[in-house]
């Protein structure tokens, strides 16, 4: 008889095999960390099982985008630009690593709690915050949140490549991808030094994208093209991952499929601070990220924090 660490007996299991397939009452028998067994009244010996009757038994979610912060809820009606410059940016600026630190140990009980096992955050004090990843024992991609301009500020590009030099596929559930903030916050250099960055330690890059209607027209005065031919132009947009993409053009999401790059939508966080929907973000045929597993906690209720949380 097989043995296993763990059954769970009689769920309803989604297998997320290429045909979809649900069994509608099965165990999972799980033995040194990985699921060694699906089906009906398997005959295992475990050490631990669980009566989950009535339960969806999934895989983990993946929260793609978050920022592990203490923000949520604070100030919940103003749009996205007044929320950022008059309150986000302004207390992130504040920030000190025990704020941070307190922060990712409750957004990490929170996507513990509600089935998410991967997530990919785009903070500060990212030092601070791998070792609890490591004993938390989720999965996640972290991305220090770099800014040139703007009153939220944080970590220097010193600090930020450090970082991603240290950590970038250094261990098995937690990588580093470099995070530059988002198109009207990081000047061309700076998307230039994330794209140097990220080839030299072979990692990604990922940032903010047409989150609003006004980064997309502040974009395009300021350059003549909006947000994602301007990443193209600077060759950042390959394999990038694109927070929220509310204003994409269909000629965007083309050339972000062409790039291999991905966007992740938010719906219900944009319409919070009416930033718009989310409907059609997705780029068409654009592939999934390669490789490392995308990886997100949490900043507003219901909706993450509004500005890509
Ligand atoms: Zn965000």
């Amino acid at each position: 008889m097989l043995s296993a660490d763990l059954v769970l007996r009689g769920g309803s299991v989604v297998t997320m095999d290429a045909a979809g397939t649900v069994l509608p009452e099965a165990d999972v028998a799980v033995a040194d960390g990985a699921i060694v067994a699906v089906g009906p009244a398997l005959e295992v010996e475990a050490a631990r099982v669980l009566d989950v009757r009535g339960c969806a038994v999934t895989p983990g979610f993946v929260n793609a985008h978050t920022h592990q912060c203490l923000l949520r809820g604070t100030k919940e009606d103003r749009p996205l630009e007044t929320w950022l410059d008059e309150l986000c940016f302004p207390m992130e600026h504040a920030l000190q690593p025990s704020h941070t630190v307190a922060a990712a140990q409750m957004n990490q009980i929170e996507m513990i709690r509600s089935g998410t096992t991967t997530f990919v955050d785009m903070y500060r004090h990212l030092s601070d915050i791998a070792p609890i990843v490591d004993r938390s024992g989720l999965r996640a991609v972290l991305a220090p949140q770099i800014m040139d301009v703007g009153n939220g500020r944080g970590e220097t590009w010193e600090e930020a490549e450090d970082f991603v030099r240290a950590w970038a596929g250094q261990h098995p559930r937690i990588d580093a991808w470099v995070g530059p903030h988002a198109p009207y916050t990081v000047h061309a250099e700076g998307y230039l030094r994330a794209r140097r960055l990220a080839d030299e330690v072979g990692t990604r890059v990922m940032t903010h994208l047409c989150e609003t209607r006004f980064e997309v027209e502040e974009v395009t005065r300021r350059e003549g093209v909006g947000p994602v031919e301007w990443l193209d132009r600077l060759g950042v947009l390959d394999g990038l991952l694109g927070a929220h993409g509310v204003w994409l053009s269909d000629d965007d999401r083309e050339r972000l499929a062409r790039r291999g790059a991905s966007i992740v939508p938010h719906p219900s966080s944009k319409m919070k601070p009416g930033s718009g929907g989310a409907g059609r973000a997705a780029p068409r045929r654009a592939p999934g990220p390669p490789g490392r597993p995308p990886g997100g906690g949490g900043a507003t209720p219901r909706a993450r924090r509004p500005r890509g949380a």
